[in-house]
């Protein structure tokens, strides 16, 4: 991989006067260069603030004592349904490390996804919930799921009980994913109670909203009824032109999301011997996979002629899938903190 120009990086400290100006990237340039066991590196200087850093600072790889290909590794297995303790155990670390950098590669992945998960125009969107195994009663969850459906980007996700203060939030995130809607958004959802009201406090007229009730029968659906619940008949007629990939309303691209998830996570298996016990780490193994489903991995039915696209390469993101070196190097800008005016809390009733 090549190597970034040192007038490339920003200065890592917040209280930098660099950090306040409109140029904030003029101030750095190389300091020296140090010899180590895995390679030269070399370390930066802020010439405004005076002090040095390493390219790493800001990274899931600063300060990491083990080589940067381990820890990609060990998100890779992650990614591919992998526990912790399998981790740990073909990398020959301890699990408090491999935990470690869970951690690590799920704010970054968070972070990552702030600044480059948006998609531009959506088409359809389809939401779900998934139900999640605990080691304890009381840890059992829900995970809400939304993928938009031309580009197969897996849009959010979020770990909760199924209560209206969840669905709202979730719903949130998703229309905050969703740039310059031209046209209505067809979205549907199961006939989840929560998803009506919520859909129309985010999206409001820019959204179609359609419930699906589908009727099962030995594990399979047999017969699926479409409801029209947000929008008119001219409207639902538009958006499913648009709508290349569903003839009719259907869940079943978000089904089959689910199913991906549930084979790429470890504490989603059935019937696993690695139940979550916290549902912060739930959230943490989503974040890394659907960074690794959106970005790295190549989705089979994106295949153009000999192309084979990641999500983010059909949504535009980006022009070719990416590695986990490139997006675990990237270094998050500095945000400082500002607190939003005129901001207060809505209440939320709840009747659970
Ligand atoms: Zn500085």
């Amino acid at each position: 991989m090549e190597r970034p120009h040192p007038r490339e990086f920003a200065c890592p400290f917040s209280d930098c006067p660099s950090n306040a100006g409109q140029d904030r990237r003029q101030h750095v340039v190389r300091h020296s260069r140090l010899r180590t066991r895995r390679g030269v590196r070399s370390r930066l200087f802020c010439r405004r603030c005076r002090r040095t850093f390493l390219p790493s600072h800001g990274t899931p790889y600063h300060r990491m004592q083990r080589p940067r290909r381990a820890f990609d590794a060990a998100i890779l297995h992650l990614c591919e349904g992998a526990s912790l303790a399998a981790v740990a155990r073909c990398l020959g670390v301890a699990t408090s490390t491999v935990s470690r950098w869970i951690e690590r590669a799920a704010r970054h992945a968070r972070a990552w996804e702030e600044e480059h998960l948006v998609v531009k125009n959506p088409v359809e969107l389809q939401l779900d919930e998934l139900h999640s195994y605990g080691a304890a009663r009381e840890v059992r969850s829900w995970v809400y799921n939304a993928l938009e459906v031309w580009t197969r980007l897996w849009l959010a996700s979020r770990v909760g009980t199924r209560t209206l203060r969840n669905t709202l939030l979730f719903s949130r995130v998703v229309r905050s994913r969703c740039r310059s809607v031209a046209a209505p958004i067809l979205v549907i959802t199961d006939e989840f109670k929560y998803y009506l009201q919520c859909l129309h406090r985010t999206f409001g007229p820019a959204c179609v909203y359609v419930q699906v009730h589908n009727r099962y029968a030995h594990g399979r659906i047999v017969r699926s009824h479409a409801k029209l619940k947000l929008g008119n008949a001219w409207t639902l007629e538009r958006a499913r032109e648009r709508s290349e990939d569903s003839k009719r309303p259907n869940t079943a691209y978000i089904e089959r999301l689910n199913l991906h998830i549930r084979r790429s996570c470890a504490y989603l298996h059935r019937r696993t011997p690695s139940p979550m016990r916290k549902p912060q780490r739930l959230a943490d193994a989503l974040d890394i996979n659907r960074l690794h489903y959106n970005f790295v991995r190549r989705h089979g039915s994106l295949r153009f002629g000999r192309e084979c696209r990641t999500p983010a390469m059909q949504a535009g993101i980006t022009s070719r899938p990416l590695t986990l070196r490139e997006i675990f190097s990237w270094v998050p800008p500095l945000r400082p903190y500002a607190p939003p005016v005129n901001w207060s809390p809505t209440p939320v009733q709840d009747d659970r």
